[in-house]
């Protein structure tokens, strides 16, 4: 299979839905020289011949939230920007699960740095996508010799592309040392996240996660986690500061992002944790999660945009302003 054929059919580039093939973008292009792009990654589960996006508004909202630090303009309103995704991935036509990645970059062939005055430009692509990191078994994960970038020189919470260098060095060093994924630590020494999720440890019954001020990215699946634990677990989560010593002492760790769904950790820096498998806390919250993004709990609808449907559902998307239709 060529790679087109794998990456899809269409794409939205040049303010236009066109083929895949010629959304092209110039080598003087400023993103392409440094780094200055925002990106997303959104996923479309795919159940009962639809495609449910999950979350789509929020992280249409987080990307404007990027943009505007690099002084770029999405071309649209999140409302039309929902509406345009879902529009290309019913063109794609895929029946399988998907991953959309959005991306709006200065485009302007010039060397000077400065991001003022700048043409910005917005593509948007859609790749089947099945698990990024493996969900069936714990993770061998060590914490990397590399810091994460602080919110002082370029800030984790904007999804720059640039900022991946530091994650793409992470993920890169775990992999020679035989590891499946890491963890940054900051500057000072406590946890951050890992290369490309966030993370989660249950101690003495307790769910923490890293504070939003330990440059982490902001991630939708941590707020996800973070709610669906309260409501269906009854577990609050507890956002402080981690140390490295405490993931060694942890009952379970998880990973948590788009492309990682939930992923249990079952070693940090070959130190087992819990029984090295998928703890039941992990196990539970993977099973809830699986239900929710896959349209099978009513009660979270309002986080799913199904792309293919017709029909009105009850409880509609408030967060879209958008009907669900199935
Ligand atoms: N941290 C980083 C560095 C990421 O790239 C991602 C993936 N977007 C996440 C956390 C998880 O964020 P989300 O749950 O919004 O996908």
């Amino acid at each position: 299979m060529t790679e087109h054929a794998v990456l899809g059919r269409y794409a939205f580039f040049g303010e236009k839905i066109l083929p895949l093939a010629e959304a092209k973008v110039s080598i003087t292009a400023h993103a392409f020289n440094y780094g200055t792009a925002v990106f997303e990654g959104i996923r479309g589960y795919h159940a009962g011949g639809e495609i449910y996006l999950f979350r789509l508004a929020e992280h249409y909202r987080r990307m404007e939230q990027s943009a505007s630090l690099l002084r770029i303009k999405l071309p649209l309103p999140v409302k039309e920007l929902c509406e345009l995704t879902k529009e290309l991935v019913r063109r794609n036509g895929f029946q399988q699960d998907v991953y959309v990645r959005p991306i709006a970059f200065k485009s302007s062939p010039t060397i000077k740095l400065c991001l003022n005055k700048l043409e910005d430009e917005f593509a948007l692509y859609v790749i089947p996508l099945g698990d990024y990191v493996a969900t069936d078994r714990g993770l061998a994960v060590c914490t990397s010799s590399w810091r994460r970038t602080n919110d002082t020189a370029i800030p984790a919470r904007a999804k720059i592309t640039g900022s991946y260098v530091n994650s793409a060095l992470a993920a890169s060093e775990a992999d020679e040392n035989g590891f499946d994924e890491a963890i940054l630590l900051n500057e000072d020494g406590h946890v951050s996240e890992g290369s490309g999720m966030n993370l989660f440890l249950l101690r003495r019954g307790r769910l923490i996660t890293t504070p939003v001020t330990a440059n982490i990215l902001e991630g939708i699946t941590r707020e996800t986690v973070i709610e669906i634990a309260a409501k269906e677990l009854g577990l609050e989560t507890q956002e402080r500061e981690i140390d490295r010593s405490e993931l060694y002492f942890a009952d379970e760790i998880f990973f948590c992002g788009t492309g990682a769904q939930i992923a249990s950790v079952g070693s940090v820096d070959r130190k087992q944790i819990g029984d090295g498998g998928i703890g039941p806390v992990t196990s539970r919250l993977q099973k809830i999660y699986q239900k929710i993004t896959h349209g099978q709990d009513p009660n979270y609808y309002h986080w799913l945009s199904p792309v293919y449907s017709s029909q009105t559902v009850e409880a509609g998307n408030q967060e879209t302003g958008v009907r669900i239709e199935r």
